[in-house]
């Protein structure tokens, strides 16, 4: 008998491999490549060579990865997925974050997986960390360590939706605590929409200056 989890997310057809969340069409389908700059994961022109923007002003991380850029029907798997937290939603996603990753590979396995913290985002109310959900996924396929209390959270941070870029870097600084030793670590910080990038950037700068070799942000979708 066919269960509501052997069928693909997106067309409803059955699946041949179960835990795979979406069909060979579908999942090409998601994974479709609009260009994104290998760097920063905005709309460019290549993917293998960074943008204007990253040649100017390059993000602390090394990579980041996307599964693509913020479209349907993606992103509203992904607006599905914030609002149910469903664990089987979860891997599905996870699993095209993985393709991708594999698509673009350049280098090395990574040691360990971090997510953004919940309390960063101030989704409390929800009771489920998205991010948690994708990087559990990931370091289980990975076979690498999910350093899920990696964060600790050292002041208040006013939210950040109304404030400048500027203002936003401001308010992160010295905003997190590492809590473990990544010097030489290959680490990816797991998020699922990165926006403005300010997060991420703040946590990539923190695990450079404590000694990480290689930061990557591996999200779901790239927005401004
Ligand atoms: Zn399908
Ligand atoms: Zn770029």
């Amino acid at each position: 008998m066919l269960t509501a989890h052997s069928l693909c997310w997106l067309c409803r057809l059955p699946l041949a491999l179960a835990h795979w969340g979406f069909c060979s069409r579908c999942a090409r389908m998601l994974l479709y490549p609009h260009p994104l700059c290998p760097r920063c994961g905005l709309p460019s022109a290549s993917t293998t060579l960074p943008c204007g923007r990253c040649l100017q002003k390059p993000p602390p991380w090394q990579q980041l990865v996307a599964v693509n850029d913020y479209i349907a029907p993606l992103s509203q798997l992904v607006q599905q997925f914030k609002s149910s937290g469903k664990p089987e939603l979860a891997n599905a996603l996870a699993r095209l974050l993985l393709w991708r990753a594999m698509l673009n590979a350049k280098g090395s396995q990574p040691d360990g997986i971090i997510s953004v913290p919940l309390w960063q985002k101030r989704q409390w109310r929800r009771g489920f960390n998205q991010s948690d959900l994708l990087a559990a996924a990931l370091s289980r396929w990975l076979g690498c360590q999910w350093y899920a209390r990696a964060l600790r959270r050292t002041r208040a941070t006013p939210v950040q939706h109304h404030l400048s870029a500027r203002l936003r870097k401001y308010n992160l600084k010295n905003a997190f605590h590492l809590e473990f030793d990544v010097r030489g670590l290959h680490i990816v910080v797991v998020d699922d929409v990165v926006t403005t990038g300010s997060t991420v950037a703040e946590i990539s700068r923190l695990l450079l200056r404590n000694g990480a070799a290689k930061v990557e942000v591996w999200c779901l979708c790239r927005t401004l």
